[in-house]
């Protein structure tokens, strides 16, 4: 430590200052202005910290209680000064912010270091740069400070070239706070401008709560005027909004601000479908304002689409797009988090591996789920959200494991019991109508609510009068893939195995007695069948139509298979059984058949019609075609 005669103290970086000085000029470079950003969000914690100090002694505002940023261009000098009327600094708190590194696991952090700039520049992104990104358009940093309740020959004077040094005298001051003067270098004088200065404020800074004030242009009719006037006073204007919303109490925001913010950042001209505004303290602190939207972007079933919130940290705004605070199912949410736990610096990169983001991720996937079951309770709202996000959220099912339940509670569907194809029902509706002691919660895919509607699978279940819901989504077979059950019911596909239920009574017994004498029979049909199924058997399901197919318990479903083989992915290939109605003429009629080729006829026929009932392709419909017309004449000759 070095003093001069003038009182003017040379004093050594601390070594990690050193290296970040360093690290900061020299990988930052593709990213200048957000040294603005830096300084403006200092300026606005000490006048934070200025507020919060003077709680409990009024008198430290003294005569200047109203907080201000005010930013200011001088062309001669070449320089921009940032400079509020905050906290300020002692000279010991100078020393200790601004020449040591007092934050933890900077050292760890230092230490990580490549000397690979592109590598680094990421890794800084863990960590704030602060005011040492001042260096990045400065050659030279000047900062007057004057601390809160000292007298104004007591303020400090902080000076350095961002080298291995700075210096530090004491100056006087007449008005409380700290001026950050940066004297720009040659190669970056486009920040001089007046107009560059104003938009990178209003990118960065809008929502910082203090005005951040430049001096007003005057366009060249009034400066005479005004310079006859008092050429020494200067006329501010706020170039920010000042107004972070989401920071104010919610008495002090009406319906119309909430709706009118929704606009400004979801770039929608609709409403919001529904919000919710939260404030969390304790370990990790955030503020978040999160919407559904009544309607759906054109694009929205692109999964790479950019989604995602805005971030702000301590009321700077970061980035938008900030996906890894919610989970691509809930792509559809707009808002924004603002953090105070994160650096300002932090970058996308590190946002994916950061353990606070996954802490936030969880709570706020919580969050949006208990928003979504909040709106589901006006049922015409909910109805059209579910028509605009349902195949979105119901993704949610396979993606996440951990909520499920909930999820599962936010599906709508049709069933049997909706009247038309646009009246849906959730399980809990299905479950209050569930009769005595039905174990199974039943369910048909199909790929259209028609082919669903008369499916042969339904019949039994009609004409017992048990509700099967109808999924006629293409993501609903992955959707019932993940979720085997619901409140303790499984889920059963009525296509699948077979049906075992004390639903079926005393038609299981009928069959039991059947079944010896049917054995030649079904051999027969099998026999013509070959290759194209499994196997054949008496069906329990079927009332009035004569055959259907069935997939094997645990196997993939015959929808499934016909989604796989539409998008030319593989399929397994599974064989159907087919279940035959031994009550159904056609079938009465078959097993009286004698002549062979008569026999063939029928046989494929039947099993011909049960792909067509399940929304089937035939492989050869043209030999279809002219089987039926050849029985069809056989039978009016
Ligand atoms: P951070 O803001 O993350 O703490 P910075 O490098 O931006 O890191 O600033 C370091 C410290 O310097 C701050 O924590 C604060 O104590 C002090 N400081 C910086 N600018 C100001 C200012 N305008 N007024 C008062 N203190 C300041
Ligand atoms: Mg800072």
């Amino acid at each position: 430590m070095v003093s001069n005669s003038q009182g003017t103290e040379n004093i050594q970086f601390q070594t990690e200052v050193s290296q970040l000085l360093h690290l900061v000029i020299h990988s930052l470079y593709s990213n200048k202005e957000i040294f603005l950003r830096e300084l403006i969000s200092n300026a606005s914690d000490a006048n934070d910290k200025l507020r919060f100090t003077a709680l409990n002694n009024n008198s430290l505002y003294g005569n200047d209680s109203e907080l201000r940023i005010n930013v200011d261009i001088d062309q001669e000098k070449k320089t921009i000064t940032i400079s509020d009327n905050g906290i300020g600094m002692s000279r010991e708190d100078i020393v200790d912010n601004l020449g040591t590194i007092a934050k933890s696991g900077t050292k760890e952090f230092l230490a990580k270091l490549t000397g690979d700039a592109a590598k680094d520049s990421n890794l800084i992104g863990q960590f704030g740069v602060g005011f040492y990104s001042a260096f990045i358009v400065a050659d030279k940093v000047t900062v007057c400070t004057r601390k809160a309740g000292l007298n104004a020959n007591e303020a400090i004077e902080w000076e350095s070239s961002g080298e291995s040094n700075y210096t530090i005298k004491n100056i006087t001051k007449d008005s409380r706070g700290t001026d950050v003067i940066l004297h720009i270098k040659k190669d970056e004088q486009e920040f001089l401008s007046d107009y560059k200065v104003r938009s990178v404020i209003t990118k960065y800074s809008d929502h910082i709560a203090w005005p951040v004030n430049m001096q007003k242009l005057i366009s060249s009719d009034d400066k005479q005027e005004k310079a006859s006037e008092k050429a020494s006073e200067k006329e501010y204007e706020v170039v920010n909004k000042a107004k972070a919303m989401w920071a104010l109490a919610k008495k002090d925001i009406t319906e119309q601000d909430y709706i009118q913010f929704y606009k400004h950042i979801a770039h929608d001209i609709s409403d919001p479908a529904i919000w919710s505004h939260n404030r969390v303290e304790g370990k990790t602190e955030y503020t978040t304002l999160l919407y559904l939207p009544q309607n759906a972007p054109f694009d929205i079933g692109n999964r790479e689409q950019k989604h995602g919130l805005h971030l702000y940290v301590k009321r700077v705004f970061i980035m938008d797009n900030a996906d890894q605070f919610l989970p691509n199912y809930l792509r559809f949410v707009k808002g924004l988090i603002d953090s105070n736990d994160l650096p300002l610096n932090i970058s996308r990169e590190i946002l994916q591996s950061n353990a606070i983001v996954n802490t936030i991720k969880n709570a706020l996937t919580k969050k949006v789920l208990s928003l979504i079951d909040k709106l589901s309770e006006d049922q015409d709202k909910y109805a059209s959200f579910w028509n605009e996000f349902g195949s979105i959220l119901r993704e949610g099912i396979v993606e996440d494991f951990s909520n499920k339940e909930s999820i599962a509670k936010l599906l709508r569907f049709k069933t049997t019991s909706s009247k038309s194809e646009d009246e849906l029902f959730s399980f809990a509706d299905y479950l209050a109508r569930v009769k005595n002691k039905q174990e199974n919660i039943y369910y048909l895919t199909a790929s259209s609510y028609g082919t669903a509607k008369s499916s042969p699978h339904l019949e039994l279940f009609n004409s017992k009068g048990i509700e099967v819901i109808l999924f006629t989504d293409r993501i609903d077979e992955w959707v019932v893939n993940h979720l085997d059950s619901f409140e303790g019911k499984k889920l059963q596909s009525i296509t699948h195995g077979e049906l075992q239920d004390d639903l079926l009574g005393k038609e299981q017994d009928d069959l039991k007695e059947s079944k010896e004498e049917l054995k030649p029979n079904i051999e027969k049909i099998y026999k013509v069948l070959g290759n194209k199924v499994k196997s054949v058997r008496e069906s329990k399901r079927l009332t009035t139509s004569p055959a259907c197919l069935v997939a094997d318990e645990g196997e993939m479903s015959r929808e499934m298979i016909k989604i796989l083989e539409a998008t030319g992915q593989p399929a397994p290939k599974a064989l159907p059984t087919l279940e035959i109605n031994c009550k159904h003429p056609l079938i009465k009629k078959i097993i009286a058949e004698d002549k062979e080729e008569q026999l063939n006829d029928w046989i494929n026929l039947v099993f011909e019609q049960a792909i067509l009932a399940e929304g089937g392709l035939l492989e050869e419909p043209g030999k279809f075609v002219s089987r039926l017309n050849k029985l069809l004449l056989q039978l009016s000759a």
